[in-house]
């Protein structure tokens, strides 16, 4: 068996999945990760200094340039690709139980991930939050700022400092939203690790708790990572290859979700259940010859004296 084939053999019998996703997922819809060989680092190391909060707080020269890129950056033009749709239906098929991403492009959401089973764990590169007070807004309105000739526009509520709101080197993440994914690493059956490096901490000691506990851990990465040596399996190649035929199995399962059986694998519901389908409206119950209304027992409406 392949390690393809194990890994969906995982997915297809596992109760809880969890999934992590790295810039690699998104490289794809032509967004370039950090630290593979065509990454922004890889190319460019002093590109670095623009994901650090100090560099960002103390030289406005940094901000200015950080700024340009925001406004180029190519996830405004992206569209998910068959990974990220590969794990929206993963959902569908009510498989996933917790998509964290450390990617801040929203493309997740725009495959039809629903929120409340994502966490944006490195924030969003689409609002835009004040170091100061914390006003948050969308970004294209501060983008416009820039556009139109702010280099490097203050706080409109405080004039305090602006940033993406996303998480930089230096910045704390959320505690909730890391102890929800902490939570959810370690009553996983199988983890999934896509198109990380797995270097970025806290968010890389996510797979090592879910070997702490019982589940497996998978990881589908184009380049060799820190955990292979520790992982179940390993599947080398590109996420919107593979992705798609890792979930390929579960479409039994979709169909039956779409059509409103939910069935009874897993134990967490998909987000948005399709509808249950109604009883038939109106029923006749052979050993009592009633009618049934909905399910219910008749009322007045039937004929046959009780
Ligand atoms: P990384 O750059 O450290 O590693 C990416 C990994 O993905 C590499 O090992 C690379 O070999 C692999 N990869 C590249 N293309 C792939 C593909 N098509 N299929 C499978 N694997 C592929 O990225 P990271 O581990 O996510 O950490 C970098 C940090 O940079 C994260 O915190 C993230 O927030 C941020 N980042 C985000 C984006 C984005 O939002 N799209 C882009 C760049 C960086």
């Amino acid at each position: 068996m392949t390690s393809l084939d194990q890994v969906a053999s995982w997915i297809a019998s596992a109760r809880s999945v969890v999934v992590l996703t790295g810039a690699g997922i998104s490289t794809e819809s032509g967004i370039p990760d950090f630290r593979g060989p065509d990454g922004v680092w890889t190319r460019d190391p002093r590109a670095e200094r623009l994901s650090n909060i100090g560099y960002y707080i103390a030289d406005a020269r940094v901000r200015r340039e950080s700024w340009l890129r925001r406004a180029d950056h190519p996830a405004w033009g992206a569209r998910p690709n068959a990974g990220h749709r590969a794990l929206a239906d993963l959902e569908r098929a009510g498989r996933l139980h917790l998509l964290i991403t450390q990617n801040i492009d929203g493309l997740h959401l725009a495959a039809g991930t629903s929120p409340d089973r994502l966490i944006e764990i490195h924030g969003t590169i689409r609002d835009t939050a004040c170091l100061s007070c914390g006003d948050r807004r969308p970004m294209p309105a501060t983008l416009d700022r820039v556009r139109a000739g702010e280099p490097d526009p203050p706080c409109l509520v405080c004039g305090g400092i602006l940033k993406s709101a996303t998480v930089s080197f230096g910045q704390n993440l959320d505690p909730l939203l890391l102890a929800r994914a902490e939570a959810a690493a370690d009553g996983c059956d199988l983890f999934l690790a896509v198109g990380t490096s797995l270097t970025v901490y806290p968010v890389a000691r996510l797979p090592e708790r879910a070997l702490g506990g019982s589940g497996r851990l998978a990881i589908v990465n184009a380049q060799p990572t820190l955990l292979d040596d520790r992982a179940h399996a390993v599947v080398r190649g590109l996420a919107g290859d593979l992705l798609p035929q890792l979930v390929a199995g579960l479409g039994e399962d979709l169909h039956r979700r779409q059509a409103g059986d939910t069935g009874s694998i897993g134990h967490h519901e998909p987000a948005h259940p399709a509808r249950r389908p109604r009883p038939a409206r109106r029923t006749r119950d052979e050993r009592s010859g009633h009618h049934r209304l909905h399910g219910r027992p008749c009322h007045r409406w039937c004929r046959r004296r009780r």
